[in-house]
């Protein structure tokens, strides 16, 4: 399994945010978001090929109770209903991070689905109009929904992206108190601006926020 980092640190981002977690970052995507925190699993995949056994055994090294199989796209990975099968055996609390296009019969006891906005589509000739098809996938969006408890998350860049995600919230009939609000950026500067406004609209509609905690801590940085 084409693995991009291993490491141990909290959870970020979303419901569970604050919990000391162990994160398996799988490298591979198929999006190419215009803003993209992880390019090294996207537009530049990069990563060693590990075993389960090799995986299990850095999981296990760590005090961690709950995994997040995160990406890139985790749910592309070819060995990943084989990876939740195995991190369930051992017990582990397992929250899969996925853009929602691909649906796997996986382990999981968080489906942290982020449909992705418009905001993400690039300008590259190459990828916008593949993005652009790709992002949002009613039917998987929705079987994801039925099949495991959820939350909806969402990258906010500026106001107006909300209209897309009211949107998609009432075809989904989707929970408020599940879908989560999260402002785009990897600036602690640039993610409090937009926080300000973003916690403003989520008081205003009913929406979670949600930080970006591990950018608030140590930065724009891998491996954290
Ligand atoms: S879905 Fe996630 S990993 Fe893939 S390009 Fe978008 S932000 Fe990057």
């Amino acid at each position: 399994m084409k693995i991009a980092e291993l490491f141990y640190s909290i959870q970020g981002e979303g419901a569970l945010v604050g919990v000391p977690s162990f994160f398996v970052r799988t490298s591979g995507c198929n999006l190419r978001c215009a803003w993209c925190d992880t390019p090294y699993t996207s537009w530049q995949p990069e990563g060693i090929d590990l075993t389960l056994d090799q995986i299990l055994h850095e999981v296990r090294a760590h005090p961690a109770r709950h995994v997040v199989v995160t990406g890139g796209e985790p749910m592309i990975a070819p060995e990943i209903v084989a990876l939740t099968g195995r991190l369930r055996e051992a017990g582990m609390h397992i929250t899969i991070e996925t853009a929602g296009t691909v649906f796997q019969p996986v382990a999981c006891d968080l489906m942290s689905i982020s449909p992705k906005l418009a905001n993400s589509t690039p300008s590259d000739p190459g990828w916008s109009g593949r993005h652009e098809r790709l992002r949002i996938q009613p039917q998987v969006l929705g079987d994801l929904m039925a099949r495991y408890p959820y939350q909806l998350k969402f990258v906010i860049a500026q106001p107006e992206d909300l209209g897309e995600v009211r949107e998609l919230v009432g075809a989904l009939k989707a929970a408020r108190e599940q879908v989560i609000l999260m402002p785009e950026g990897t600036d602690a500067e640039v993610l409090r601006e937009r926080g300000v406004w973003l916690a403003e609209i989520c008081k205003d509609e009913g929406f979670r926020f949600s930080p970006r905690l591990h950018v608030d801590l140590w930065g724009n940085q891998r491996g954290v």
